[in-house]
């Protein structure tokens, strides 16, 4: 799947609250690219990201997925194409906390009444380490273990691509530095196209296109 954004810009509030969140952002993402963005507190990263994954809408600009204008979809077709082609991990996991683990993980399939494969299911979590977790209810589990599981759930529906905003920011190094070698390592084995927001240089330099975000303006770092 190629996505590409083009002359996006996203305006928050009007007159003298007027937040320029993004301002005329162009990026083509490939199949199969892992891309990082980093910038300041502030500075557009959220909004671009849950622009560019069909869960908020720019305010002039286009998003296009293989050619065609997701935000032209009405709002029940687009829920349903984020739920079955992106993945998306937050920064606070966004568990819902009455559901074990598996539930959590099975969510999206839920909602478009399709049956779990168990073979796939049973591959993503031994991956992920966390077969042996899936009764636990998320405040039984590590902030590690949730982020796991939130991964789980991004991928179940199998998507194309995965979207990460700042996955590691709520975790110490060591369980910080474990997500992100398995987001790594879930690229490659399954081959998803990565999109990652994050504040760590280190992250930042394993993507394969680094871009940096300044005042809503994004720029590629590394030279194409
Ligand atoms: P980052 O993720 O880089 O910290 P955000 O994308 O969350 O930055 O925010 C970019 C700018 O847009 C900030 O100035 C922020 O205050 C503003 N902003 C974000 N969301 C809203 C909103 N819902 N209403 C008004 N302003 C917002
Ligand atoms: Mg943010």
């Amino acid at each position: 799947m190629i996505i590409e954004a083009e002359n996006i810009s996203k305006l928050y509030g009007s007159d003298e609250n007027k937040v320029i969140a993004l301002d005329r952002v162009n990026l083509k993402i490939a199949p199969g690219d892992f891309i990082s963005i980093m910038g300041p507190s502030g500075s557009g990263k959220s909004t671009l990201l849950h622009i560019l994954s069909g869960l908020d809408r720019p305010t002039t600009g286009g998003l296009f997925y293989d050619g065609k204008e997701i935000y032209s979809f009405g709002d029940r077709e687009l829920s349903a194409f984020r739920r079955r082609k992106i993945g998306f991990v937050f920064q606070q996991f966004q568990l819902l906390p009455v559901l074990t683990a598996k539930e959590n993980i099975m969510m999206p399939l839920l909602l478009d009444r399709k049956q779990p494969e168990e073979a796939y299911l049973a591959q993503l979590t031994e991956l992920l380490g966390i077969s042996d977790r899936l009764t636990h209810l998320p405040h039984e589990l590590s902030g590690g273990q949730q982020q796991r599981v939130a991964i789980a759930r991004a991928l179940i529906a199998e998507p194309d691509i995965v979207f990460a905003d700042e996955p590691t920011g709520n975790l110490d190094s060591k369980s910080g530095g474990e997500v992100m070698e398995l987001l790594k390592s879930i690229r490659g084995k399954l081959g998803k196209t990565l999109v990652l927001i994050t504040h760590d240089h280190r992250i930042a330099a394993m993507a394969d296109r680094q871009f940096s975000i300044e005042d809503g303006i994004l720029s590629e770092v590394t030279a194409r």
